[in-house]
């Protein structure tokens, strides 16, 4: 990717920029505590690493339970599918985390005790908690798509966590011969990410228009309608004419089954031949939350949206993809924001104080094509046992905006990753 990395004090000079990153760097207001507690975090992504970091050096002790020892960020690997970004520049050590002073656990939980308040590891050890975080992200809904298994997504990847499966397809377009066609399969509500299947689509067909032009890309999508609609279907006609087809649901959009060895996708008016399939599944919280008994019916968490406390189990918080968060979507700006107010609400709770105020921002930033971005974003409190939208606070990209705040918003989107890894791993 050509964008340059700018340094912070560049960045302030952004002055849309500034509110954003004053509420990623705002420091959760967290004191010391009295009395030691004994605080386990599963899940060392934006939300798990987010919480633990916030409450590193208020006085309890801090574990991180995190499967792998390098975490590979989403954000910014559709860049990586489409070959402007190397996956390296996606992963984030723990170092950072142990320096602030937090315990990490190397291990996957496999089985939480709500009652007794214990979390069994992997490897065999049992960690006693007094509050338990779980930021788990998604498990990927192998039921869910007829035909669709671990299996089949190597003949078909999701890319929808990254790491091999992102190398895989951005393998695979570059084996597509010119003329091929792409076929993306997009979920109904809610999954990971909402306008990221969208940026996809838009970096792969800025690929193929720069490599491989008589190609074309069809989504597949189980919706009507989708995050910054008319932004990216405005971009797309102007930079991709002809190239990318969508098809919403109710123009036979859902892909109701796959056919991996023939690379086949099946809808209910058709069945659509791919070269290179990419089928992202449906998704539920990652599956510690269902072994917790913190999940419901739906696949996903009901929190307090004040504290995050788990509606099902006292004494365990949801932060990140896992939760349901009402209007608030899945994002690696909403998991931070949410674990900074979990890491002030268990401070709080510990302390026997009322957790303060909840007031959370999102911002998600689209490339549509490297030097060309748009944002979404959104202001939230708890409203009706949910977090609901303030009125007024947040909104889009201007429709009709100049290419060179497009430009500034692509340059937006790499800065808002710098800051937001640093802020979490650095
Ligand atoms: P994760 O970040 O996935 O972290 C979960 C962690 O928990 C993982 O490290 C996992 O290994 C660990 N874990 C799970 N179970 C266990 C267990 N049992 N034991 C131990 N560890 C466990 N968001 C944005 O804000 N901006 C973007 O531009 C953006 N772009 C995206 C593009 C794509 C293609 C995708 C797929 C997503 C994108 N996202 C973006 C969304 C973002 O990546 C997620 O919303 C975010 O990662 C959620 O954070 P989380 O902490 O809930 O989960």
């Amino acid at each position: 990717m050509t964008a340059v990395r700018p340094d912070r004090r560049s960045l302030l000079r952004h002055g849309r920029d500034v509110a954003v990153l004053g509420a990623l760097l705002a420091a959760p207001r967290i004191g010391r505590a009295q009395g030691a507690a004994q605080v386990v975090v599963i899940g060392g992504g934006f939300g798990g690493a987010t919480v633990a970091r916030a409450l590193a050096g208020s006085g309890h002790r801090v574990m991180l339970v995190e499967r792998d020892a390098t975490f590979l960020a989403c954000p910014l690997s559709n860049a990586v599918v489409a070959g402007l970004r190397a996956l390296d520049e996606q992963q984030f050590g723990y170092d950072g985390l142990k320096r602030a002073g937090v315990t990490v656990a190397i291990d996957s939980a496999t089985g939480i005790d709500a009652q007794a308040r214990q979390v069994t590891l992997a490897g065999g050890r049992r960690l006693g908690y007094d509050r338990l975080v779980l930021a788990p992200g998604i498990d990927l809904d192998f039921q869910a798509l007829a035909g669709y298994d671990e299996a089949a997504a190597e003949l078909m990847p999701h890319a929808w966590k990254a790491g091999a499966q992102t190398t895989l397809l951005a393998r695979q377009l570059q084996a597509m011969a010119d003329g091929g066609t792409v076929v993306m399969a997009v979920p109904a509500n809610p999954y990971r990410c909402p306008p990221g299947p969208y940026e996809r689509a838009s970096l792969i067909a800025w690929y193929l228009k720069a490599h491989k032009p008589r190609s074309k890309l069809i989504l597949l999508d189980a919706k009507d309608t989708f995050s910054k609609q008319r932004l990216f279907q405005r971009a797309w006609a102007e930079l991709y004419p002809g190239l990318i087809e969508w098809v919403g649901q109710s123009a036979g959009g859902t892909v109701t089954a796959v056919e991996p060895a023939e690379r086949v996708l099946v809808t209910d008016f058709a069945r659509h031949r791919a070269d290179v399939a990419n089928v992202v599944p449906p998704q539920r919280a990652g599956r510690i939350a269902g072994l917790a008994g913190v999940a419901d019916r739906s696949g996903w968490c009901p929190i307090d949206p004040g504290t995050f406390e788990s509606r099902l189990k006292p004494g365990i918080h949801v932060v990140g993809d896992a939760g349901i968060m009402g209007a608030m979507p899945k994002s690696a700006f909403a998991a931070h924001a949410q674990g900074k107010a979990c890491a002030e609400a268990v401070a709080a709770l510990l302390a026997g104080r009322t957790p303060p105020e909840v007031r959370l921002i999102n911002t998600c930033y689209s490339l549509v094509a490297p030097d060309y971005g748009i944002s979404v974003a959104g202001v939230y409190r708890p409203a009706n046992g949910l977090l609901a939208d303030i009125d007024g606070a947040g909104g889009t990209s201007p429709l009709d905006a100049p290419r060179d705040v497009r430009r500034a918003e692509a340059r937006y989107a790499e800065a808002w990753f710098d800051t937001i890894t640093r802020d979490v791993y650095g």
